[in-house]
């Protein structure tokens, strides 16, 4: 895709972003995360020359780098890991420039190392911003810890992991339900679990976010309360997958 239609689809997402959040009762705000894995650092300088800021990856190798390449055209870039976690790769992915938040932390185990290679490689900027991922849709190829589990990890993360900021829950949802128009059982039951997560803790369920919604349904998540959507084809095209 060409970097013009690039900035059109970036400048018709915002708006229907922006339409969503004026039009739906359970919305204040959300953001956009522009996802360009497998898409070239071109691109992303297209978007970020538009004012988009937040960016999201999902293999390590392919942030690392862009971050390094970006990390001086583009400064205030904030980078989003959305992918599964893999405990020996924590390193390289808290060492990538302008790291902002990990969408995919699952286990208190990736947690604590979380908490330890930030401490090395980014602490003196800020507490690493985490969410939890939750497989609503408990399909065994998702990634995510269980419903009922994932209050008390963040929890854990809260209270044991120094480092890092607890800020809220993510999902990815079944394709079925992402497909299939009116509410979405997944996106009800990530809100469901920051409720239950805001009612154990006495914290306010607006200081923490909802990361739902992707090419398909970001409309809809927003609808159903969202907070930051994460979309790839849209905004991109198409993705191609060389071994697949
Ligand atoms: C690829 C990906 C997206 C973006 O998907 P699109 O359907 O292309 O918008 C969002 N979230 C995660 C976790 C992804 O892996």
């Amino acid at each position: 895709m060409s970097v013009e239609i690039v900035q059109r689809n970036l400048l018709n997402i915002l708006e229907a972003v922006a339409d969503a959040v004026t039009s739906s009762p359970a919305s204040k705000r959300c953001r956009l995360v522009a996802v360009s894995k497998t898409k070239p650092a071109e691109l992303i300088e297209a978007c970020y020359s538009k004012g988009q800021r937040h960016f999201g990856e999902n293999y390590v190798q392919e942030l690392e780098e862009k971050s390094a390449s970006l990390a001086t055209k583009c400064p205030e870039i904030r980078w989003h890991f959305i992918g599964q976690v893999q405990s020996n790769k924590i390193g390289k992915i808290c060492s990538s420039p302008g790291l902002w938040c990990v969408e995919t932390v699952e286990s208190e185990k990736h947690a604590k190392l979380f908490d330890k290679e930030w401490a090395k490689h980014g602490a003196t900027v800020l507490p690493l911003r985490v969410l939890v991922q939750v497989n609503t849709s408990e399909e065994e190829n998702k990634g995510g810890i269980q419903i009922s589990e994932a209050p008390k990890l963040a929890e854990f993360i809260r209270k044991e992991c120094v480092n890092l900021r607890f800020g809220g829950f993510m999902t990815i949802g079944s394709f079925d339900n992402s497909h299939t128009s009116g509410v979405n059982p997944d996106f009800e039951k990530l809100f469901g679990v920051r409720k239950q997560w805001a009612e154990q803790t006495g914290e306010d369920i607006e200081s923490v976010e909802l990361s739902m919604g992707m090419s398909d349904d970001f409309i809809q998540a927003i609808q159903q309360g969202s907070t930051s959507v994460r979309v790839g084809s849209k905004l991109f095209g198409a993705r191609e997958y060389k071994n697949k």
